[in-house]
């Protein structure tokens, strides 16, 4: 069995990866919500959707997020009722919140929904929710506290940055087979997500660190930084507001508790003595995921290392 953490797009391309590499049945992925967010009285996860719609083959590849193909009538509409319109969501990606919120509202957990929606798309992955409390991740900033996606979507990443607040941290529970899966997984990958509102956010979970430092399992990790900045995303901004260096090196430090590999770019070389420094086995290879082929080539090297560590 082979667990993973993920956030979004940078999970999502590893991870159609990583089911070329290994049957789905023996995946368990475990997502973020800390971005999810109520609109038009839906509930949305833009993290489980990114990660659902990719390995089920329907993502806009271009965007990373959404239905490829998708309109956006319904939204054009609601833009007419004067409705605010920032956040995008096309047709067939409503279908998809629409679904959710009413198995919600006939008192599914969060964890039975994206089971039942994850199915409906033909996949034998197993993605759960990181928690099924209320967990939000919020950005305060010198125009205020603002909702993460919000301060992403809506104010385009503008504003300065004082500090990351997890609405419902340090009381939220994991959802249930989380702490399992982690503990009895061969091998847990962390995948090359935002290390702070994607990855960050599982780890502050009751119990998850502990887990991952218990478990028999080979932890390893892929950096989202390469040359000191994020493919894509906030991640820098928000390290620096953390006083956080931009590197790998800072991510191998952030996970140092409980990793045992860690996958980095061919171009941060020259950071390896400084990783393996903090007892970390350090690999590197092309992590950048254009093509299929780089995904399965990251997916399977990653793979490959973590087994040789359980050697
Ligand atoms: P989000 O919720 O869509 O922002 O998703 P993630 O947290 O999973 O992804 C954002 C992170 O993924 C950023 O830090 C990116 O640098 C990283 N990322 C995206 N594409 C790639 C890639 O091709 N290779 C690597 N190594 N990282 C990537
Ligand atoms: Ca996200």
């Amino acid at each position: 069995m082979i667990t993973a953490l993920a956030g979004g797009v940078g999970a999502a391309r590893f991870l159609q990866g990583a089911i070329k590499v290994v049957p789905q049945n023996e995946l368990t992925v475990i997502v973020n919500t800390g971005d999810d967010i109520e609109l038009f009285g839906l509930h949305i996860s833009p993290d489980i959707d990114i990660v659902t719609y990719t390995l089920a083959g329907l993502v806009d590849e271009e965007k990373g997020w959404g239905v490829k193909g998708d309109s956006f009538n319904c939204l054009k509409m609601l833009g007419r009722y004067g409705y605010e319109t920032w956040f995008q969501l096309g047709d067939m990606d409503l279908a998809t919140h629409i679904h959710r919120t009413l198995l919600l509202r006939k008192g599914m957990s969060l964890s039975e929904a994206t089971y039942k929606i994850s199915r409906s798309l033909g996949l034998k992955v197993k993605i759960i929710p990181m928690t099924n409390e209320k967990f939000r991740t919020f950005i305060k900033t010198d125009k205020g506290l603002m909702h993460f996606q919000e301060f992403l979507v809506k104010r385009k990443a503008k504003d300065k940055v004082l500090g990351i607040v997890f609405k419902g941290s340090g009381k939220a529970k994991p959802s249930p087979d989380v702490i399992n899966s982690i503990i009895n997984s061969e091998i847990i990958i962390i995948c090359p997500s935002n290390p702070i509102v994607s990855i960050g956010t599982i780890l502050s979970l009751r119990g998850v660190r502990e887990a991952l430092k218990e478990t028999c399992g080979v932890v390893a990790g892929v950096s989202p930084i390469i040359r000191g900045a994020p493919l894509k995303g906030p991640a820098d901004i928000l390290m620096k507001a953390l006083n956080i260096d931009v590197s790998a090196y800072s991510v191998a430090k952030l996970y140092r508790d409980f990793l045992d590999v860690f996958v980095i770019d061919n171009q941060d070389r020259d950071q390896i003595k400084e990783i393996a420094s903090l007892g970390i086995k350090v690999y590197t290879t092309n992590t950048i995921m254009k093509t299929l082929k780089d995904k399965v080539h990251l997916a399977r090297f990653t793979i490959e290392k973590a087994k040789q560590c359980m050697k």
